[in-house]
């Protein structure tokens, strides 16, 4: 999980507005006035302007969203280039009762940032951060002030050109935008070595980070092993041994096509690592010749592009995708793993990403941050598939059946009371809330934030909404609502 992240700006204006009731047109129309008079007018796009559907398709990742998001569109974008433009936003959203949806990167796996699922669902407006994402590093105090439009390879170059010797450990995928992956995490391959957290109650303009050393060279390897070569045997072994692992070393495994692809980060050389993998688990047979040593800042683009040069235009939409994620906190047997290796897959390609807890992950207690995963998990699996939305007869599909027939047979296997769930790996299939007396009711919302967050940082949760957002103006269709009163 990232560093922890202190969230020091935060837009809350407007909550002393009186809000109407939400939602009609006159209310839109009134919005639309409200936000032509408080905000330059190159930094908003209604749906008649021509470069509309383009800005609002521009950091979209998931195929699956474009049709929808376009059909349903927002009733405006916002860009904005400086925190006035956001709180004038947001005062015209709470004065003429219209909600706004904020966006960073994009990339939430429901789309929730710039669309809307509930049905009939009330105008909204979406404000893109896209333009704000200057990154300011201090060197001397090993900190940093990025702003949430920054993707994550902005700040990791930034960082890393600023401060060598420092770094900052969050996602492995370089194009993610930094407002919506510290507010949940930052799964990635140096979280064994540092801590994190998550919310959602308005608007967070800028985070200051804590950095940490990073030596000049660190190694990467990845190694594939088939069913033949022993790959069941090996991710049976690497269940206990990966999360056991010294802190600086962490190996992942993507389980895919019958075979298990593990990736390592070392946190030194290749000389200091070879050892240590051959002692603990000689299975995978790695030698120097796999040993691909590069800074810390070509690695944060090679783990994710295969390729140490670092390119924004690499962040194009990709296929239809559906995502769903599990905790494992005992291991599976070798027979439960060759089910899934052999998991049947006709209509489309779907991924296991197992990504090693332990470590400094383990030494931050399950309520110190809303991230409760800690010393109880061995690993997190997501789940992944993707296809490209079309059925046998070239129809539209929904998402073939692959991940729904895999999580349901994992389910004995797998953490419960609740069946815990990554909130940054999205999934509006374990609950979303309902709305009772204009307010998101908790019990709603409780069926899928313990999931995410666990029964007791859950409430907590709610008791800081009904603090600074008891009227529930930032909500979505998986937000945390405010705690009853009685
Ligand atoms: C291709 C891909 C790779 C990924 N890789 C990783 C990975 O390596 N590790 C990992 O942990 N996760 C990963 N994720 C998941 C990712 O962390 C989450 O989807 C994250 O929420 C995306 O942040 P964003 O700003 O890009 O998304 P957005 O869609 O912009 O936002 C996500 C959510 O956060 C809210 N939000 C955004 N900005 C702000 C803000 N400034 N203030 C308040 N709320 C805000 C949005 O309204 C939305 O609800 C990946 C996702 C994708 C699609």
């Amino acid at each position: 999980m990232a560093s922890i992240a202190l969230v020091l700006t935060v837009c809350f204006l407007g909550f002393f507005v009186p809000a109407p009731s939400l939602a009609s047109s006159s209310n839109d129309t009134d919005f639309l006035r409200c936000i032509s008079t408080s905000v330059p007018s190159q930094l908003v796009q209604a749906p008649n302007s021509p470069s509309f559907k383009q800005l609002l398709v521009s950091s979209i990742r998931n195929a699956k969203f474009v049709a929808p998001a376009t059909a349903s569109p927002p009733l405006c974008i916002v860009t904005p280039t400086n925190a006035s433009h956001v709180q004038a936003a947001v005062r015209c959203g709470r004065r003429h009762g219209v909600r706004v949806r904020v966006r960073s990167g994009g990339h939430d796996y429901e789309g929730l940032s710039y669309r809307s699922v509930y049905p009939n669902s009330e105008a909204f407006a979406v404000i893109d951060l896209a333009k704000l994402h200057a990154v300011r590093v201090d060197p001397r105090k090993a900190t940093a002030w990025v702003d949430s439009g920054a993707a994550l390879g902005e700040l990791y170059y930034h960082v890393a050109t600023a401060a060598p010797g420092l770094g900052f450990p969050a996602g492995v995928c370089s194009t993610v935008g930094v407002g919506g992956i510290l507010s949940g995490g930052g799964m990635g391959l140096m979280m064994r070595n540092r801590g994190g957290g998550g919310g959602n109650f308005g608007i967070v303009l800028s985070w200051k980070v804590r950095l940490v050393p990073v030596p000049p060279t660190v190694t990467f390897f990845k190694l594939a092993k088939t069913m033949d070569q022993g790959a069941v045997n090996a991710v049976t072994k690497w269940q206990t041994l990966a999360p056991a692992l010294p802190d600086d070393l962490s190996v992942r495994v993507i389980v895919e096509n019958r075979r298990a692809n593990f990736e390592a980060l070392y946190l030194g050389r290749c000389n200091a690592v070879v050892p240590t993998m051959r002692s603990r688990f000689p299975e995978l047979g790695v030698t120097h010749a796999d040993c691909k040593e590069m800074s810390w800042l070509q690695f944060t683009a090679y783990i994710y592009f295969g390729d140490t040069t670092i390119n924004r235009s690499m962040t194009t939409l990709g296929p239809f995708i559906k995502n769903k994620s599990d905790y494992v906190q005992k291991a599976l047997t070798n027979e439960t793993w060759e089910k899934i290796f052999l998991w049947p897959n006709d209509a489309a390609s779907g991924q296991l990403v197992l990504e090693p807890h332990g470590g400094r992950m383990g030494h931050i207690a399950a309520n110190d941050t809303p991230f409760p995963h800690r010393s109880s998990v061995l690993y997190n699996i997501q789940y992944v598939e993707h296809w490209n939305g079309k059925g046998p007869g070239g129809d539209p599909t929904p998402t073939p059946n692959w991940i729904g027939s895999l999580y349901d047979f994992m389910a004995p296997f797998v953490s419960k009371n609740p069946r815990a769930a990554y909130v940054n790996y999205r999934d509006l299939d374990i609950g979303m809330n309902t709305v009772v007396g204009g307010v998101t009711s908790y019990e709603s919302g409780k069926v899928w934030g313990e999931r995410y967050f666990g029964p007791a940082n859950f409430r907590r949760l709610a008791e800081v909404k009904r603090k600074v957002d008891a009227g529930d103006y930032f909500r979505n269709e998986q937000s945390v609502p405010p705690l009853p009163s009685n």
